[in-house]
């Protein structure tokens, strides 16, 4: 049988092990411990944030942030629109509504211009929003400083969802540290895994002691259970966190290998007609967590869903660049910042195999039927206009 390539599936190295083994050794099977603080530790000297809390996933981190910078129910919060649906919903479950602002071309990421506008015109209606969340998209960064401008000027907290982008720059330096609170995930199919976790950091200690306070049920200074305040059970595990410190120890080699993937599917499939790579912009340097592509059909002999359905049959997984979020369902009566980049991106937009545990044989098989697929619908062209 054919053995599948998946997406992104986790990389797991050496030390990770030793530190589930330590945590076990010394019984800190618990949500505190030694590899919890060590981890936020090391994950703020890796990544240049000031403070970190070690949480139960990414999802979670943003519910938190939402919570720290004063979301309440009937608030709206501008966010990025091409993006997981994970980045909306903690907006959803604290009663206030996403506002979806469309991409640009370049990075992919929440158009810089489209939130300036947006926040000037809400400014003169006096409805501005209580937060704006910006998604660094599959790796790649978002122009971070005009977003961050537009928000200081309107004294808007700025939160950055890195659940993608964790190895990536920015100016040299890592997105998800320069707004008030930035979030990470460690979810399975991430750069780095603890099977599941996130990290909340920010440059404030307060802010970070107080999602601490939050993520364990929100107790009270007291010897008894005593409680001011609703809570959430969102702390990590400190045997995951244990798992999480010996990937720390590889991100930079895994980075690395999805940019060489990157670079071997670019060279390969690059010059076949109507294929175009997701750009790197000029201000930084993507992960490649994924890599994406566009397939135009008509220059290409394909769109997308075939495509994809034609790998599928060869036990190849590959998915559509996220759905736009203000065309999720769910989020029908959300209003929306116009344009329609994210949509394009979603109508042409494909996800190959892109782990770090690829081999050269997996990649080998993935541009060769990629190829194929182009060169079978020329032959088929051909035919048909020999016919007639
Ligand atoms: C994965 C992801 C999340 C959620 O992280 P979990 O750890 O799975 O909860 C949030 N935002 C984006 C953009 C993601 O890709």
């Amino acid at each position: 049988m054919t053995k599948p390539i998946l997406l992104s599936t986790p990389h797991i190295g050496k030390q990770e092990i030793e530190f589930v083994k330590e945590a076990f050794d010394t019984n800190w099977i618990a949500p505190v411990g030694p590899h919890v603080d060590a981890f936020e530790q090391e994950f703020c000297q890796l990544t240049g944030a000031g403070y970190a809390a070690a949480v139960s996933s990414g999802t979670a981190a943003l519910h938190l942030a939402l919570r720290l910078v004063g979301v309440e129910s009937g608030d709206e919060v501008f966010c990025s629109t091409l993006t997981f649906v994970a980045t909306a919903n903690p907006v959803v479950y604290l009663g206030a509504k996403p506002v979806f602002i469309d991409s640009d071309r370049i990075s992919w990421n929440m158009n810089p211009q489209l939130l300036q506008e947006a926040l000037e015109h809400r400014a003169r209606i006096g409805k501005l929003p209580k937060a704006v969340v910006v998604v660094h998209l599959y790796g790649q960064s978002a122009d971070i400083e005009p977003i961050l401008k537009a928000c200081d000027r309107y004294d808007i907290p700025l939160i950055e969802d890195a659940a993608e982008a964790l190895g990536a720059t920015y100016k040299g330096h890592f997105p998800g540290t320069f707004g008030r609170i930035g979030i990470y995930s460690f979810n399975g199919n991430k750069i780095i895994t603890t099977s599941g976790g996130g990290m909340l950091v920010s440059h404030d200690a307060e802010l970070v002691k107080k999602a601490r306070f939050l993520a364990t049920q929100a107790r009270d200074l007291a010897p008894h259970y005593q409680h001011s305040e609703i809570g959430y059970n969102y702390r990590l595990s400190n045997v995951l966190a244990g798992i999480g410190r010996g990937q720390l120890c590889v991100l930079h080699e895994r980075v690395a290998a999805r940019r060489h993937n990157f670079e071997i599917y670019q060279k390969t499939l690059g010059n076949l007609p109507g294929i175009e790579f997701m750009p790197e912009a000029i201000y930084g340097r993507a992960t490649r967590w994924l890599t994406c592509l566009t397939i135009d059909p008509k220059a290409f002999g394909a769109d997308r869903e075939q495509v994809r359905i034609a790998l599928a049959k060869q036990q190849i997984e590959t998915r559509p660049v996220w759905k736009p979020l203000h065309l999720q369902p769910v989020f029908s009566e959300c209003e929306r910042i116009k344009g329609t980049v994210a949509e394009n991106l979603f109508t042409y937009g494909l996800c190959l195999p892109s782990g770090s545990n690829l081999t050269t044989e997996d990649l080998e098989r993935v541009i060769n039927a990629i190829t194929e697929i182009h060169y079978e619908s020329e032959k088929y062209q051909f035919s048909l206009h020999h016919l007639k």
